[in-house]
């Protein structure tokens, strides 16, 4: 089945405010593509997105939203800074250690774009607080450190259909997929969380290189903007592999599986775990 694309994109049509002199010079460049111009900046203006974890993929995730002039950004996690996180979570600078990566993303952001209207949600995602959350926006960012939370936010992105970009990183592979309304879902691909312990997110447990889950999360907003804009092929049908040591990038066709324990054709009446 084809995937549900809507020509223009998930946002709302762009309001009737014109950009300011102001916006027109931040957003000089991507202005000058035809094919984003100033209805599209518009567009963006009047978008939301909830980024959920704001690690080494939500950081560069949130921050290139934020740039691009996404009006509204939510930002969700419950963790606080550590020592450990700043070789790859480049919001945080020193003096953030010990706070909470919420409000130090929230400052951090707001130096970078302050008509952002940045919406926290201090705390973590779980399968009773989900779908509230998900349902206030137009796009979600999954960038999460655990198994728990990515398929917490799978099932209530299913249930609001609201597109997921979502993106993982495990030692020097990235993955990355846009699960759309009607295109299949993380279960369809793997039905059940793996088991392995991952006390402090997988990260901690099998390590990793910066940059890896620097380009994973920039590649999520690019394919954020793509859905918001209704630009080029989004991914909603294949899943991306990069391999960080060769270079290489791959893609796998992906599509619905009708027996889905979420988005099959007879879903499970209580949500899996
Ligand atoms: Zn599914």
């Amino acid at each position: 089945m084809a995937p549900r694309f809507p020509e223009g994109g998930f946002a709302p049509p762009a309001g009737q405010n014109r950009l300011t002199a102001s916006q027109s010079e931040r957003y000089a460049r991507p202005l000058l593509l035809p094919e984003i111009g100033a209805e599209g900046q518009e567009r963006l203006a009047a978008s939301r997105v909830l980024v959920v974890g704001l690690g080494g993929l939500g950081c560069p995730a949130s921050a290139y939203l934020a740039a691009a002039g996404v009006g509204t950004l939510g930002l969700m996690d419950g963790d606080r800074v550590e020592l450990s996180n700043l070789h790859r979570q480049v919001l945080y600078r020193q003096e953030d250690l010990g706070r909470p990566k919420v409000e130090s993303a929230v400052r951090a952001l707001f130096g970078l774009n302050p008509e952002v209207h940045l919406v926290p949600h201090p705390g973590r995602l779980t399968a009773t607080n989900a779908l509230g959350i998900v349902g206030g926006y137009h796009v979600v960012v999954g960038a999460c450190d655990n198994h728990a939370t990515r398929y917490a936010l799978n099932d209530a992105c299913v249930k609001a259909a609201r597109p997921l970009v979502d993106a993982s990183v495990r030692r020097f592979e990235g993955r990355l997929a846009l699960y759309c309304p009607g295109s299949g879902c993380l279960r369809c691909l793997f039905p059940q969380p793996p088991e392995a312990a991952e006390v402090g997110g997988v990260a901690a447990v099998q390590g990793i290189l910066g940059p890896l889950p620097g380009i994973m999360g920039c590649l999520e907003a690019l394919e954020v903007l793509k859905v918001l804009l209704g630009l080029g092929r989004p991914l909603s049908d294949r899943l991306l592999l990069f391999n960080g040591l060769s270079g290489e990038q791959r893609l796998l066709k992906r599509g619905r599986n009708p027996a889905c324990p979420v988005c099959g054709d007879r879903p499970a009446p209580a949500r899996p775990r």
